[in-house]
């Protein structure tokens, strides 16, 4: 059985550099307290907790003095305020590729535009680029959501980093005959569009695909409906511990892709896994 990983897979620059910050934290401060999991990985954020790295929900639970973290994902402004006015020192992970959303974000709201956040209401990347956007954003999963929405003349979208460009092309359609100006800011992050292409190509070549990474990744979780919307035999999992050596029978050539946050440990256990089942 061959194995094939995309040319393109795991973790990124934003999760990496993430990474770097909180290990150099917990190694300079000892105790650190992120905001959520610093990542959408169970693996990494149970060893980063070794290390001192604390997870809280909110800022109220970071205690008064000491030094939280902002995961790559990013805050809303009111993160910020609160820890200044609480003294807390905080350490920024917010990748870069995010900031620019929500600088877009509030660029547009400041420039009289209706503000759409194409992204997944419950996740914290959109939830903080509304925030920036001083709450006058609206965060759509699509245009099936329009229908709750009363545009205005003048409206811009924006998108989570993960979100597929054909549903921003999809989103900007239905839009479009409604509104007598859109700005389009394409804010999708080159990371996510080269995994998504390099896992769609890979689809071509193999019998079946495994995905790696966390179950609330959202780029991950993308990943894999992208392959199995091809028809393709797809299994989402976070670790090769859930290999099932079933899936393999008969399997000539499978295929490899994994999430942004997955580090390349995890990608080359499930190889591993695969090879030791091939050869059983
Ligand atoms: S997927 Fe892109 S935007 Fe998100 S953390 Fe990675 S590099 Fe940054």
């Amino acid at each position: 059985m061959e194995i094939i990983v995309a040319e393109d897979s795991g973790s990124c620059f934003g999760v990496r550099r993430a990474l770097e910050m909180a290990q150099e934290a917990t190694a300079q401060a000892g105790d650190v307290y992120s905001l959520g999991p610093l990542i959408h990985n169970r693996q990494v954020v149970e060893e980063l907790e070794t290390r001192g790295l604390q997870v809280v929900q909110s800022v109220q639970e970071i205690p008064s003095g000491s030094v939280g973290m902002i995961r790559a994902h990013g805050a809303g402004p009111e993160v910020y305020e609160i820890a200044e006015a609480r003294q807390i020192r905080l350490i920024d992970a917010t990748c870069p590729f995010v900031k620019r959303v929500q600088q877009e974000a509030a660029r547009f709201v400041q420039a009289g535009y209706q503000l759409l956040v194409l992204g997944e209401p419950d996740h914290p990347e959109p939830q903080a680029i509304a925030g920036h956007a001083h709450g006058q954003a609206v965060i759509v999963q699509g245009p099936a959501d329009l229908c709750c929405v009363d545009l205005e003349r003048k409206v811009a979208i924006v998108c989570q980093t993960t979100q597929r460009l054909a549903d921003l092309q999809e989103l900007v359609e239905a839009v479009l005959p409604h509104v007598q100006e859109l700005r389009i800011a394409n804010t999708i992050c080159h990371a996510t569009t080269s995994r998504q292409k390099a896992a769609l190509a890979l689809t071509d070549e193999v019998d079946l695909m495994i995905v790696i990474g966390g179950y609330h990744s959202a780029n991950t979780t993308r990943l894999a409906q992208i392959c199995a919307a091809t028809g393709i035999l797809t299994h989402h999992i976070e670790t090769a511990d859930e290999i099932n050596p079933a899936w393999l029978d008969g399997m000539q050539r499978v295929g490899i892709t994994a999430g942004a946050s997955t580090p390349t440990e995890a990608i080359e256990a499930v190889v591993a896994r695969l090879r030791g089942s091939a050869e059983a």
